[in-house]
């Protein structure tokens, strides 16, 4: 299963992966850390993709 990542240099904080996905995502110090990279069991992480506005996650 493919596995989040996030750009630090691109994540702005926003949150919105945290808010659709928090055993995935977890806001540390403005950024996204991924605390759950295997945790998504619906989607594989598709929708916080999408939903990030920079583009900040990859899935690997
Ligand atoms: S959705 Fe993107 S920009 Fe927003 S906190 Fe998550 S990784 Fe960062």
């Amino acid at each position: 299963m493919a596995k989040p990542v996030v750009d630090y240099d691109l994540c702005i904080g926003c949150g919105s992966c945290a808010e659709l996905c928090p055993e995935v995502f977890e806001m540390r110090d403005d950024k996204a850390w991924v605390i759950g990279p295997d945790k998504c069991n619906t989607c594989d992480c598709e929708e916080a993709v999408n939903a990030c506005p920079e583009s900040a996650i990859k899935l690997e």
